[in-house]
């Protein structure tokens, strides 16, 4: 019986991505191991976020209120709009501290070969926002990726007719990298996306 119960949450756990066989084995006898509360509260922490996390039904932010907190901060830039492909993308943005507009999360990237269409996309309730809300410019941070490129070029030919500002976000050689080590693509960009200095 116990066993069965151990290897119930070994095949979950190989559920997560990246998680084989071997490595789900491991983190379950390390559960098992734990201080119970900890154990316990990693449990909880799913199952409250799994009952509690929606997305935003302005900007498609995750978040446990509708509208998020970013939407309804009034202390924050809305005719600067920024397109990321994914909820984790606008953590990364926040954490530099630098921009301090709103975000619309389109949930994933153009890629006809998969079969994601802009239908798939939030892409209709991105035009939709920009024709109702008051916006000045968006910024398109896609990834900078086949992909990411692909919707970053489609977007900006579809609110053309706007007349509102498009840019997208530049690229560069990571700090403290060599541009001897640097791929094509990055070098490429890095030099697209040159300033005047
Ligand atoms: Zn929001």
């Amino acid at each position: 019986m116990a066993q069965s119960i151990v290897e119930d949450l070994i095949l979950n756990l190989t559920k997560l991505p990246g998680i084989g066989r071997k490595t789900a084995q491991r983190l379950a006898f390390y559960i098992l191991s734990m201080d119970k509360d900890d154990a316990l509260s990693i449990a909880q922490s799913i199952i409250e976020a799994k009952q509690k996390a929606l997305f935003c039904s302005i900007c498609f932010n995750l978040t446990d209120e509708d509208p998020c907190h970013i939407c309804i901060d009034t202390t924050r830039d809305s005719k600067t709009l920024c397109v990321v492909e994914e909820t984790s993308n606008i953590t990364a943005i926040e954490r530099t501290g630098f921009f301090k507009g709103k975000y619309h999360v389109l949930l994933g990237a153009l890629s006809p070969v998969d079969g994601i269409y802009a239908d798939k996309l939030k892409i209709r309730e991105l035009t939709e926002r920009i024709s109702k809300e008051d916006i000045e410019e968006v910024i398109l941070a896609t990834n900078p990726n086949t992909k990411g490129e692909l919707t970053a070029k489609y977007i900006t030919e579809l609110i053309k007719p706007f007349g509102i500002k498009v840019s997208r976000i530049a690229y560069g050689l990571p700090i403290g990298s060599d541009i001897e080590f640097a791929d094509e693509v990055t070098l490429s960009k890095a030099l697209e996306g040159r300033r005047q200095l």
